[in-house]
């Protein structure tokens, strides 16, 4: 499990050590989408969230179609909206779960539900805000990443007058720089919402025609030209795809594999 300094709400991001998962998922899997054991898959999740401290017995997970959605659940949510998932007979069972279709980022200043993310080197982004109670998570792949899905939170709040100075984010461990090679398409894609300038700070073309690019420092970036200050963002450096004991790393293996998780709660 990793966690940011900076958050001070319950949460974590998982690895693939801790869990009750075989093969290709072992051991910590936490996405029921796949083909691992769906009994395993909600063990895996009970053992994070205990770990966490979490105790919110409602969980919203993202269905993540590398979309910029990211779905407020307010005071009047209406959970039929979302798709439920069954958890009887497992060590889930006193929980609700729900998914959200299309959606890639969840947010909520309530306090009686857990936040949940998918990763396997895609960039996850965990937000707190104390001022407001605002608590969030984001997947941000490279699409993400390229249409400036970090800043969407930061956008919502301002968009309802509400300061970001004590805004707090921490972008976790995914695809580095040192192994995450791109081609041009991908870098194109770039250019459309960040100038030479800010590429030249997360992209370094290679001899072989293609590209390492920063992704964590491509989110960074993104928020700050949103007026976050680096101050306010913690960057985990470490790399899915290099570190096979700790991470599940689609670039490194393909399906089958295991997904990482991010949770979040307030109590
Ligand atoms: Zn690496």
């Amino acid at each position: 499990m990793r966690n940011f300094k900076n958050i001070k709400a319950l949460h974590g991001i998982t690895t693939r050590n801790g869990g009750v998962s075989v093969g290709a998922f072992a051991s910590m899997n936490t996405s029921f989408f796949g083909i691992d054991d769906p009994k395993h898959v909600y063990t895996n999740i009970k053992i994070a969230l205990d770990e966490i401290g979490i105790k919110s017995k409602t969980i919203i997970a993202t269905q993540q179609v590398h979309s910029n959605k990211v779905l407020n659940i307010d005071e009047a949510f209406d959970f039929r909206t979302l798709k439920s998932i069954d958890t009887s007979n497992s060590d889930l069972q006193e929980y609700k779960l729900f998914v959200s279709p299309e959606t890639d980022g969840l947010m909520t200043f309530r306090d009686d539900i857990v936040l949940m993310t998918f990763y396997a080197d895609c960039v996850p982004l965990v937000y707190e805000d104390e001022l407001t109670g605002l608590i969030a998570t984001v997947h941000s792949g490279w699409r993400g990443t390229a249409h400036l899905m970090a800043q969407e939170v930061v956008k919502y709040l301002i968009g309802n007058e509400m300061k970001v100075e004590q805004l707090r984010i921490g972008i976790g461990h995914c695809a580095g720089i040192c192994c995450y090679e791109v081609d041009d398409p991908v870098v194109d894609a770039f250019r459309v919402n960040y100038s030479n300038e800010q590429l030249g700070a997360f992209i370094i073309p290679k001899e072989n025609g293609k590209y390492m690019i920063d992704l964590k420092q491509a989110n960074a970036i993104a928020l700050m030209k949103q007026g976050i200050a680096l101050s306010q963002i913690e960057i985990n450096p470490e790399c899915t795809i290099c570190n096979a004991v700790d991470f599940h790393s689609h670039r490194r293996t393909g399906y089958p594999r295991g997904s990482m998780s991010t949770f979040i709660a307030k109590k």
